[in-house]
């Protein structure tokens, strides 16, 4: 599954209900869920925290449906290695 592939499933799966909730509604349940991914990463499962992931990643994907922003475009910020140095893997702070 492409990253398009999936933000198309989250916008089938939960687009109608999320646009009604809204964007800053919707945000706010995504900051909800990374909280409880912190405390997934500190205690539980490994079943678990593949859960937590997943349940932060389609709530990302869903609020930038709401904002207009395509995820393959963020993704590609990285495509070419670290956006600030352009290096891979990342020398941001190791220059002198
Ligand atoms: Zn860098």
């Amino acid at each position: 599954m492409t990253i398009e592939q999936f933000q198309q499933t989250i916008d089938e799966t939960y687009g109608e209900r999320d646009a009604q909730r809204g964007l800053e509604r919707t945000f706010m349940w995504l900051v909800e869920e990374v909280g409880e991914l912190a405390r997934a990463l500190r205690t539980e499962s490994h079943e678990r925290k593949v859960e937590e992931f997943s349940d932060v990643l389609a709530w990302l994907t869903t609020t930038a449906s709401l904002a207009g922003v395509e995820m393959s475009e963020a993704a590609a910020r990285f495509a070419e290695g670290c956006p600030k140095c352009g290096e891979t893997p990342c020398e941001c702070g190791r220059r002198r």
